[in-house]
């Protein structure tokens, strides 16, 4: 079963949204708070995320960021304002739809399922399994096993492991791991790193004091081990 969660401060349009997604075959879930719906998306675990912009709380944009920062979740924005929706594609924040108020709740299924068929098929087409050594980094379910254990990494860890072995070899600098890892990278901060490899490689290395997947480079940053 497709789970589905509305985040929406207008109760009545919950209502009737929720009323024709689950006509349609859908478990809905709902919450009229941006901060609450982080916690139902991390509780409930939902296939797709239907979010209105202007939410209590947390407002959708800050809503998109946090999830993206771990999350590949398909979300399909609602905004009150056409000229609202030019801004937010502009931005290109990395909702995969957009609907503009008001609208038809059968626009919101068709629009649903659109967006599910399309994530499905990305996840089926590409390769999402990075094997190098005794490690393999699953990119969509941001999974990593060394020998077949499951390593319990931070998104911030996962992010850097799936930076460095992108481009096994190439020696990546402080503030370009700073960079791909949170998403920013202020001048200044480059060293944050160092903590963030040390933390990785207790977990990936079999001896951490005598790495044998990620190599310091003196001066530079880091480079994972080409085999
Ligand atoms: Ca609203």
């Amino acid at each position: 079963m497709v789970k589905i969660l509305i985040i929406e401060d207008e109760i009545e349009l919950v209502k009737v949204l929720k009323l024709y997604l689950e006509k349609a075959g859908y478990i809905v879930v709902s919450a009229t708070r941006g901060d609450d719906g982080l916690a139902k998306w991390e509780a409930e675990k939902p296939d797709l995320l239907i979010l209105d912009l202007n939410l209590p709380g947390v407002d959708g944009l800050e809503v998109t960021r946090q999830i993206r920062k771990r999350s590949d979740l398909p979300i399909l924005m609602l905004t009150a304002r056409v000229e609202e929706m030019d801004r937010l594609i502009g931005l290109e924040l990395g909702a995969d739809d957009y609907i503009s108020k008001p609208f038809s709740p059968r626009e919101v299924v068709a629009r649903v399922r659109a967006v599910l068929r399309r994530a499905g098929n990305i996840s089926r087409n590409e390769a999402s399994l990075v094997t190098i050594g005794e490690l393999v980094i699953n990119l969509d379910a941001h999974q990593v096993t060394r020998a077949g254990k499951i390593l319990e990494l931070t998104p911030t860890e996962f992010n850097l492991l799936a930076a460095l072995t992108s481009q096994p070899g190439r020696v990546f600098t402080r503030l370009q791991l700073l960079e791909q890892s949170q998403g920013t990278a202020y001048e200044g901060y480059e060293r944050t790193i160092d903590a963030h490899i040390k933390n990785l490689r207790a977990k990936v290395e079999i001896d951490p004091h005598n790495p044998k997947y990620i190599e310091t480079v003196f001066g530079i940053g880091y480079r994972f081990h080409r085999s």
